[in-house]
Parts: structure tokens; C-alpha cells; sequence
């Protein structure tokens, strides 16, 4: 069976197997799936102040993105860092350099940057600090955002009150054709409360009419929505359903 070269990740990631790749994309094909939107893994952190943790996230990043070329023109999400106390505009700079690193001009792979809930330094908690990464990378054209609804009214954008506002806001400051993908997630917590702890859809502080606004909304409805919420399958399928049965066709 040939493998194909993929640098190791502490011998975490599998090798890729071309046949498991062509079977993928025929099945992809068939089926009609939406775009995939791959996530980084949630200890990467671009902007560490430790010099191997920005190692790490730099060659995981590259390799992850090797990987999305098996499935051309799909997301890779991640989460932007935390400057753990270098302050922001140092962790701006350091995120910029790791994308100005590891992006490639024929890439067909799309990175999102995710809408943080602006717990401890993590940068990314309002639309400002994403625009302030986007100037600063090369490529900018091959970064799009990932709006998260649990980090984002963690972060204190009232999506429930005035979602119509929190988007225009978002189209001032970054572009709404950025938008590529949304994360749903109900809040443990309240409005700007920088807790990022998710809830089911519904049982949040959010609440279900908003999530039916936030699918519906003519901005958003076209994405890919995704999940994040504390579930097992069983509870996913109901969340899925309930959902499905709220948007509009
Ligand atoms: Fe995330
Ligand atoms: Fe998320
Ligand atoms: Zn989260």
C-alpha cells in the first residue's frame, strides 16, 4: 500500500494512505457534503512566550496544511493564541509570522481564524484584534474567520439582542465576505463574561430563538455550521434536528 510523505507529528497523526484519500473524495463527491472545516489542535499556540510551543504550532500548522491538500479547497480553523502576558500587539506580530511562515501562494486550502471568548490573553476575543492579524499577513487572501456564537457573546457581542449589529460591526471591521464558517454553541455563561464554556443549543444563556435568527440570518444561512456543543451522538442528532427543523428554505 503506498503512503505518502507526511512529516511526523510526535508520531500523533497517521500516515496518509492514497486509497483512504480517493475513496474520501469519490464518497465526498457522491454524497454532496459541504466544505470540511478541520480544526488545529486546541494546544496550538502561535504566540506562546516559550519558543518550542511556537516550534510545535509552526510545524503542526505546515503539516496540517500539507495534509488539506489531499482534500483540496476546504478550511483549516484555528484558535489565534494567547500572548500569555506579552501583551497584544506582540501576540499579533508572533501570529502574523507563524501565517507568513506557513502560508503558500498556490495553496487551495482557505485558514480561518477563530472569533475568541477573550478568556485569560487570548487574542481574537473582538473583531479588531482579527483585523489587526489579517494586516499583518502576506497572504491575506487565503484567511478567512470562523465565528464561534459561544466565544463571541463571551466576548461581549450581543448576537442575541442585536445580531443585525454585531454583523455590521463585523462587516466594518473585517468584511463580511471573510466569514467562511460558524461554530454553534449555546453559553454556559453571560454576556461578556470571557468564560468559553459551552451548552447545548437551547439550554445556554443564548437560547434557541437566537440560534434560529443566527441559521436564518441572510449573511450567515449559506455557511457551514458546526457543532461544538457537550453531547454524544444521540443528543448531536436532536440538536442537528431541531435545527433543521427551524431554518427556512
Ligand atoms: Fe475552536
Ligand atoms: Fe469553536
Ligand atoms: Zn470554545
Amino acid at each position: 500500500m503506498p503512503f505518502l510523505p507526511v512529516t511526523p507529528r510526535g508520531g500523533s497523526a497517521k500516515a496518509v494512505v492514497r486509497e483512504d484519500v480517493d475513496r474520501f473524495l469519490e464518497l465526498w463527491d457522491k454524497q454532496g457534503y459541504g466544505k470540511i472545516v478541520a480544526h488545529a489542535p486546541y494546544t496550538l499556540n502561535a504566540c506562546s512566550n516559550k519558543p518550542e510551543v511556537r516550534r510545535f504550532a509552526r510545524e503542526a500548522f505546515a503539516e496540517d496544511l500539507e495534509r488539506m491538500e489531499y482534500t483540496p479547497g476546504n478550511y483549516y480553523n484555528f484558535h489565534p493564541g494567547s500572548h500569555v502576558g506579552q501583551g497584544e500587539e506582540k501576540g499579533i506580530t508572533l501570529i502574523a509570522e507563524l501565517l507568513n511562515t506557513c502560508l503558500y501562494e498556490n495553496m487551495t486550502t482557505t485558514v480561518l481564524l477563530e472569533t475568541m471568548a477573550g478568556k485569560g490573553s487570548e487574542l481574537g476575543r473582538n473583531f479588531g484584534e482579527l483585523r489587526a492579524i489579517l494586516d499583518q499577513t502576506k497572504l491575506s487572501e487565503k484567511v478567512g474567520i470562523c465565528l464561534d456564537t459561544c466565544h463571541v457573546w463571551d466576548a461581549g457581542y450581543d448576537i442575541v439582542n442585536d445580531l443585525d449589529g454585531v454583523l455590521e460591526e463585523f462587516d466594518r471591521t473585517i468584511g463580511l465576505d471573510r466569514l467562511k464558517a460558524v461554530h454553534l454553541n449555546d453559553s454556559m455563561n453571560g454576556l461578556g463574561s470571557h468564560k468559553d464554556r459551552h451548552a447545548r443549543i437551547g439550554e445556554g444563556c443564548i437560547g434557541l430563538d437566537a440560534f434560529v435568527r443566527v441559521i436564518n440570518h441572510p449573511a450567515l444561512r449559506e455557511l457551514p455550521f458546526i457543532l461544538e456543543t457537550p453531547n454524544e451522538d444521540a443528543g448531536w442528532a436532536r440538536e442537528i434536528a431541531l435545527l433543521r427543523n427551524a431554518y427556512t428554505e
